[in-house]
């Protein structure tokens, strides 16, 4: 595995590999990878000729008062499991190249999608991921780009803004890889303590539990948001950011659960923010 982390050496690879009409597969992260990560990188070394996946802690997607400084960074682990994975290159560009001084150019998608769930807590925060992922497509050319189910709404806006720009990408969205507790992975459970690792089981809970409810007949938005939020509030030290259900891809309101409806939660666990979501639809409780 290539170890990259100079943009130009970067973009000249991937236009060598396009010449040779090599697949790019492409794996944009924030490092400190798990099962989540992995996941995505074996799909698309299945898939394609090529892998490359970025680690690069994205400030601009950061708000002054969140834990850029305290993200978990593993460079050196990371390295070993990628290459198990089966990377072809990991790509680790600096901040200073990234972002130079006279940086000024942003990608904002401004769709709802984009104005709803999380962005309304993180506020620039997905004008952050689509900026530094315009610039990862740019330098690493990928034909497709993997994307976890785990951050839905970046999935839903990074489709948005492949299609209005035209991008010759194709997006793939992976399932959510979950620990056997059902808490879905993330980079920041390890901020957890034990207490709170324990509490956090109850996000996934309350979502199993709304399915189950939708399951056995219940399609009133309203009534499943109102027990996921009761089950949630039984954790001392859980406290909701919000519970949405919304339409899987407009990321709009429902009212009643149909086809394509997407539960989507965001819950602090003491301090951190943990996200999670399930997709759920009527036709369930026929089944
Ligand atoms: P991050 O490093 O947190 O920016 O995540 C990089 C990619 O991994 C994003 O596309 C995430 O959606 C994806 N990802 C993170 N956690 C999981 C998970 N538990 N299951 C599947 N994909 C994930």
């Amino acid at each position: 595995m290539k170890i990259i982390s100079s943009i130009g050496e970067m973009e000249s690879y991937s236009r060598d590999a396009r010449q040779k009409k090599q697949k790019i597969g492409f794996v944009p992260t924030m490092g400190a990878f798990h099962e989540g990560h992995l996941s995505l990188m074996r799909a698309a070394e299945k898939e394609c000729d090529i892998v490359i996946v970025s680690v690069f802690v994205n400030r601009l997607q950061f708000s002054p008062n969140e834990d850029f400084d305290k993200y978990p960074r593993d460079m050196e682990q990371d390295k070993k499991l990628a290459e198990a994975a089966g990377v072809s290159v990991l790509f680790a560009p600096t901040a200073d190249e990234m972002y130079p001084e006279d940086f000024s150019t942003h990608v904002e998608v401004t769709a709802r999608c984009a104005r709803s769930l999380c962005a309304k807590r993180r506020v620039g925060h997905f004008k952050g991921v689509t900026t530094v992922l315009a610039k990862l497509f740019n330098i690493c050319r990928p034909n497709e780009a993997y994307f976890g189910q785990k951050d839905a709404q970046q999935a839903v806006i990074v489709k948005k803004m492949v299609r209005d720009l035209n991008l010759p990408i194709t997006v793939q969205v992976m399932s959510i890889v979950r620990e056997k507790d059902g808490l879905a992975m993330s980079s920041r459970n390890a901020y957890l303590s034990p207490e709170e690792r324990v509490q956090a089981t109850a996000l996934y809970g309350a979502l199993k539990e709304a399915r189950n409810i939708i399951g056995a007949g219940e399609i009133s938005a309203a009534r499943v948001k109102n027990k996921i939020e009761q089950i949630l509030k039984k954790e001392k030290k859980l406290k909701i950011d919000y519970v949405e259900i919304v339409n899987a891809e407009t990321l709009e309101s429902v009212d009643r659960i149909d086809s394509n409806t997407l539960i989507a939660i965001a819950v602090f666990v003491g301090e951190t923010r943990l996200i999670d979501n399930i997709m759920v639809s009527r036709a369930t409780a026929n089944l």
